[in-house]
């Protein structure tokens, strides 16, 4: 129909730090997408649940109307376009090769020949990987926490994925261990996905607009990422 139900359902990303992710102490789902869908259902005044998914079943989710809109880091792409509406874009990003803190090979997307690239299945990453020539293996899972294992336990020679979480993992978990090269592959942004159609993508639009207007979006962004957009 076309009305905005009162309560709504939004679909996440189980892992995508520091987008979203399970806080295991307090068991609550946190981050920048979460911080800003509240932030965003406060100004329209809408109640909502939420449904951290793989990554890869929010579209399929959305095309059937199991969820009323998702938040995951998503980029914006025409094929995606044809299938769901984004909002604007609200995060700038783009891809990085991460490779083991001791490689000297591979400096660049060019060195990738032969080798064994880890990244998550369903993703721009993903699809970037696959058109690459000559690569040994584009090899994706579920979630990129299992794709970085992989580099790191030597079994892939590389993992391509999104810019902000390769450079969070490098000052956290991976610290030491790997580090990122080259430039910056593929420049993206982030939108909020509807179903086509949905009545709800222009109300959730605007509060976005009105958000980055407020000064609440930079908060936000300062406190997620440590330095202003
Ligand atoms: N930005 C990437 C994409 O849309 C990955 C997002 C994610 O893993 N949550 O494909």
């Amino acid at each position: 129909g076309s009305e905005v139900p009162e309560k709504i359902t939004i679909g996440t990303d189980t892992s995508f730090v520091p987008f979203e992710f399970l806080n295991q102490d307090t068991g609550e789902y946190e981050g920048f997408d979460i911080d800003l869908v509240k932030a965003i259902a406060e100004k329209i005044g809408i109640e909502y649940e939420l449904k951290p998914m793989d990554f890869n079943g929010l579209i399929p989710a959305l095309q059937t109307g199991n969820l009323d809109m998702a938040i995951a880091g998503m980029t914006i792409t025409d094929e995606r376009k044809k299938v769901v509406d984004f909002t604007r874009p609200y995060y700038d990003a783009g891809l990085y090769i991460l490779v083991r803190s001791d490689e000297k090979s591979i400096k660049g997307v060019e060195d990738l020949k032969g080798k064994v690239v880890a990244t998550k299945q369903g993703t721009t990453s993903f699809n970037y990987a696959s058109k690459l020539d000559g690569l040994k293996e584009v090899r994706p899972f579920p979630n990129i926490d299992q794709a970085y294992m992989e580099l790191e336990k030597g079994s892939a020679d590389a993992v391509i994925y999104d810019s902000p979480n390769v450079l969070y993992y490098i000052k956290t978990k991976g610290k030491g261990k790997v580090k990122a090269v080259g430039d910056l592959l593929q420049a993206e942004s982030y939108g909020i996905a509807f179903p086509k159609g949905s009545p709800l993508r222009d109300k959730v639009d605007e509060a976005l607009g009105e958000l980055m207007e407020d000064g609440t979006y930079e908060k936000l962004y300062v406190k997620w990422f440590g330095q202003k957009p």
